[in-house]
């Protein structure tokens, strides 16, 4: 079978496309490995436009129900290898199952990393977007309103600091953990300082709490952190190998690279890219806004082909 898309990542902004997409009677596959965050959020989402209030479980549930009721196929599979060319595209699978396609759609998010708990980062799957453990400020800042919040530093020390400041609008009290990289500058070590925000530093040995919802931290030199709520600051990456495989052209930014473009078209004919893979915020509305605006491009790309003598 020859598929007009293959959309690779069935999160919002792979889901939103597919909808686009067979709605439009484009023969779509979706390969999806659901690793995406929304499929262990039991958190609510408040910023959903539409959705108050839905689970990332639940709107997962939702996007995935319309795209297969117009017609869209997906498939849970890893997929390792792209290649090819406009109009005859291959897409390799984990166990060498190939699916090929005239266009492909990229929405293969981003790998958020976690803290690590006596050298594991699993222990954190317990909490990450269960309760009150949280890592996007943009989307999950106004839940610790009001709340005694522990910043925890699992990438480097500025950063931790920089989220802490931006967070003192919202909490109460706030204090900083760094649990590797401790090299403040001094401009941050001051505005700590001046918000009165306490640092400290150690490595993670446990994560005390229950049913999702954690209550303190406890550090290899026996300090206890307790808090009403947790936030992480940690690196998120866009994944990029297979858009660069493709050939899709980047942009060096700090100590990874992340597709060049902002729109979703790309330097390769037939590739386009959506969601937080793109350098952009990163959010359900975005990801399935830009998932759209990709799911359009490609059907009016396939369309003037058709039309074209
Ligand atoms: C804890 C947490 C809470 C959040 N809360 C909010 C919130 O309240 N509001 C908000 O707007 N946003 C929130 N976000 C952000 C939101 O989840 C993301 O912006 C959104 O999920 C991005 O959608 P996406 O489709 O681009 O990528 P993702 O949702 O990450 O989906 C990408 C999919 O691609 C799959 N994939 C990747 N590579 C491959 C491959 N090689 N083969 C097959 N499949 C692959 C992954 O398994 C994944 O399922 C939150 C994020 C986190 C981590």
């Amino acid at each position: 079978m020859l598929y007009d898309t293959i959309i690779i990542g069935g999160g919002p902004a792979g889901l939103s496309a597919a909808i686009h997409l067979a709605w439009h009677d484009r023969k779509v596959l979706v390969i999806d490995r659901r690793t995406g965050p929304l499929f262990f959020t039991l958190e609510k989402l408040y910023n959903v436009p539409g959705m108050p209030g839905v689970r990332g479980t639940e709107l997962q549930k939702r996007l995935r129900n319309q795209a297969e009721e117009m017609g869209a196929e997906i498939v849970k599979d890893n997929v390792t290898a792209a290649s090819g060319n406009e109009g005859d595209f291959v897409v390799t699978s984990t166990d060498d199952q190939e699916y090929q396609s005239k266009t492909i759609l990229l929405a293969t998010g981003v790998a958020r990393y976690h803290p690590t708990v006596d050298g594991d980062h699993k222990p954190c799957f317990a909490y990450a977007g269960k309760g009150n453990m949280y890592y996007c400020p943009d989307c999950e800042a106004p839940e610790i309103t009001g709340k005694d919040t522990l910043v925890i530093g699992a990438g480097p020390a500025n950063w931790a600091a920089g989220m802490a400041i931006g967070l003192s609008r919202y909490a109460s009290k706030l204090r900083v953990l760094l649990t590797g990289d401790t090299d403040l500058s001094e401009t941050r070590a001051g505005q700590l300082q001046e918000k009165g925000i306490a640092v400290h530093a150690g490595k993670i040995m446990e994560l005390v709490g229950k049913k999702g919802v954690l209550s303190a931290v406890q550090l290899e030199n026996g300090t206890h952190l307790q808090a009403e709520a947790f936030f992480v600051s940690s690196q998120a990456i866009g994944r990029t190998d297979l858009a660069q495989k493709l050939g899709v052209e980047m942009a060096a930014t700090g100590n990874h690279a992340q597709p060049k473009s902002q729109r979703g078209d790309t330097n390769v004919p037939g590739v386009w890219i959506a969601g937080d893979l793109r350098p952009m915020s990163q959010q359900v509305a975005v990801a399935m806004g830009t998932g759209n605006v990709a799911a359009l491009m490609i059907d009016q790309h396939l369309r003037k082909q058709e039309v074209l003598p």
